[in-house]
């Protein structure tokens, strides 16, 4: 299998090589074989390329059953044009592969609780749930407008989703909910918004060819209180872009920590963009200090969503699990009486439990 490899920049070099490290002990244990293309992304390539995503990248990208990021940005690229930050990069790369679902799963391992800012009784034994966000549609990408009114300038943005766009990450979402708790909510707000109102009528049509998955729905600010009040009683999310942009990120902080947690972008045919959730934290870059737990998580994903490999990606996650269990902790998770170790040595650890 061919992993296009983009560290990026800041700590996206520590971070990477530890999932690399976990990757070659599956190879291992599973006689696979894994092959590695490295590529430019971000501030990196602006500085050597004079672009944040090089055509070189793109090459390396179509040619590979998979990418693994680090982060990119950081305070030396802030001020360049638009054209030339970091992040450019990033949106250049998810449009040029078409990824049309985000997943982002929000996990607090039970040993964890302690970093979430909910009270125990309310997260229980941890939590594990799964959002998939649309990515490419939505008011992010619909027509925008400035208009001169007698009232002053009035600004346009536009929600626009076909019912392709609609169909393609609900079938993603029955089968990922098929695979976990059987249990799917969409979440809309059906009760004002036409698009929403399309939503539902295509996801009901969907769900009678998954009718073992249990299928409810819910206002976009119910549930973002219901993500507050009782977290547990969500297993599979499916929501359009904009409402997933701010859902997952609730959901996230819930965790309690940003280095922990992964994502994945799909498009057709499974394939797929993994990396953690978090930026390139240049405040700890080259210090050892970095959690390289949301970039390991994101290698079980790519696993079990672009390879079909479910045992080698739960043999990760397992093993995360256990290093946590032993008490050991990076600076961001660290509390007294545990065990601090730095990116490298988390990795190994982690890595050794496989
Ligand atoms: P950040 O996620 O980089 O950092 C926020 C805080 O969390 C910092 O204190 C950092 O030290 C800490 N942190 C983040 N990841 C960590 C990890 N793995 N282990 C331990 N601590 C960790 O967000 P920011 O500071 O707002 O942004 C820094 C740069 O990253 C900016 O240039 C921003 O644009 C970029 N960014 C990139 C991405 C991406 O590449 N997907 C996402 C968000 C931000």
């Amino acid at each position: 299998m061919k992993i296009a490899v983009l560290p990026g920049d800041g700590i996206g070099r520590e971070i990477i090589n530890e999932a690399i490290k976990v990757l070659d002990k599956v190879a291992l244990k599973y006689k696979l074989k894994f092959e590695f293309n490295e590529g430019l992304i971000g501030g990196c390539a602006v500085d050597e390329k004079g672009r944040p995503f090089p055509k070189e990248t793109l090459e390396i990208c179509k040619n590979s059953d998979a990418v693994l990021l680090g982060a990119v940005g950081g305070p030396k690229w802030d001020k360049n044009p638009s054209n030339m930050r970091p992040e450019k990069g990033l949106l250049e790369l998810r449009k040029s592969l078409g990824v049309f679902s985000n997943l982002r799963p929000a996990i607090l391992f039970s040993d964890l609780k302690e970093a979430s800012n909910l009270k125990e009784e309310v997260i229980k034994d941890g939590l594990d749930i799964m959002i998939v966000r649309e990515l490419i549609s939505g008011a992010y990408f619909g027509e925008k407008k400035r208009i001169d009114t007698k009232d002053g300038e009035k600004a346009l943005d536009t929600i626009e989703y076909s019912s392709y766009e609609i169909e393609r990450i609900t079938k993603r979402a029955f089968e990922i909910a098929r695979k976990r708790n059987k249990k799917l909510t969409l979440i809309d707000k059906a009760n004002v918004l036409e698009t929403s109102k399309l939503w539902r009528k295509i996801v009901s049509k969907i769900s009678l060819d998954y009718k073992d998955v249990k299928l409810d729905y819910m206002y976009v600010d119910n549930a973002a209180m219901q993500l507050i009040k009782d977290p547990n009683q969500f297993d599979v999310i499916l929501t359009e872009n904009m409402f997933g942009d701010i859902l997952s990120d609730e959901a996230s902080m819930l965790t309690g920590s940003l280095g922990m947690l992964p994502s994945a972008s799909l498009g057709k045919d499974n394939a797929g963009i993994y990396e953690p959730i978090h930026g390139s934290a240049p405040d700890i870059a080259g210090e050892d200090k970095a959690n390289p737990i949301g970039t390991i998580m994101s290698v079980a994903m790519m696993l079990k969503y672009s390879f079909g490999m479910e045992k080698e990606a739960r043999d990760i996650e397992k093993a995360v699990e256990t290093v946590l269990n032993k008490g050991y902790r990076t600076s961001d998770i660290y509390k007294e009486g545990k065990k601090l170790v730095g990116t490298e040595k988390m990795g190994t650890l982690i890595s050794e439990e496989i």
